[in-house]
């Protein structure tokens, strides 16, 4: 079942969508050559604990850490740790805040000082995919436009989907019904109402589709070691269109 929610709620999920923007912003200000995963970490739960949230990842199934840390070919899910930035890295940052109840999600890559030109593009056309599947929350499609919209544009501009991880209905809990594959028919899948909460996370490699978890249980990688991105938002669909409440990049 797919919880909908009210315009009240949706305007609690928001309050947790800037919390999470705003945290955001503050992470993507540190990202520097010579940084550690775990300094980033630690800034954010320091942040989101102190505009009265809760880092949501924080022991999610036993995650250590309240913040996921994703290197170069390390798609998602990464712990931080000693890991130190450099320059031509990538760095993927996943980020949960739970405020009053609420959970927003959301995530980002950003390249640490100057990367390779293809990676570069990888980034940009996987932050568009996120851009483009958004405008495809309207009532009366389906998830599975979504779903195509991300393939698209990704396929098109020769990159990678990975097909085993997947977006997600979110609210009170993280993970909600539906699953949103970046991959698929358009046209199918629930359709889509007002009230409905999605996070859309679109995770691409630069080379083949194949990925495989880590000996920690966490750690995604992509099999090649090619380069990953992972951007993602939490939006609603409303009767006036889509609403990004965890809009990162606007702040
Ligand atoms: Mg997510």
């Amino acid at each position: 079942m797919i919880i909908r929610k009210t315009e009240e709620q949706i305007e609690e999920m928001a309050a947790a969508g800037d919390l999470h923007a705003r945290c955001i912003a503050m992470l993507r200000s540190k990202i520097a050559p010579g940084v550690t995963t775990a300094e980033l970490d630690e800034a954010a739960e320091r942040f989101i604990v102190s505009g009265g949230g809760v880092p949501t990842f924080k022991g999610y199934r036993g995650f250590p850490a309240s913040i996921c840390t994703s290197p170069n070919s390390l798609v998602v899910h990464g712990i931080p740790g000693p890991y130190e930035l450099k320059e031509g890295d990538v760095i993927s940052i996943d980020v949960g805040v739970t405020l009053d109840g609420w959970i927003a999600d959301g995530a980002f890559t950003a390249p640490v000082g100057e990367v390779e030109p293809e990676t570069a593009r990888l980034l940009e056309v996987t932050h568009q995919a996120l851009r483009d599947a958004v405008g495809r929350v309207e009532p009366g499609n389906h998830v599975g436009d979504i779903s195509n919209q991300v393939q698209t544009t990704v396929e098109s501009a020769g990159f990678s989907i990975i097909k085993s991880l997947v977006g997600h209905g979110i609210g009170r809990s993280m993970h909600e019904e539906p699953q949103i594959p970046n991959y698929g028919p358009a046209g199918k899948g629930p359709e889509i109402e007002p009230g409905m909460v999605f996070a859309i996370e679109p995770m691409v490699n630069e080379g083949g589709p194949g990925v495989y978890i880590a000996d920690d249980g966490w750690s995604v990688f992509s099999e090649d070691g090619s380069m990953a991105a992972h951007f993602e938002y939490t939006v609603a669909a409303t009767e006036e269109g889509p609403r990004i409440l965890t809009p990162w990049d606007e702040e």
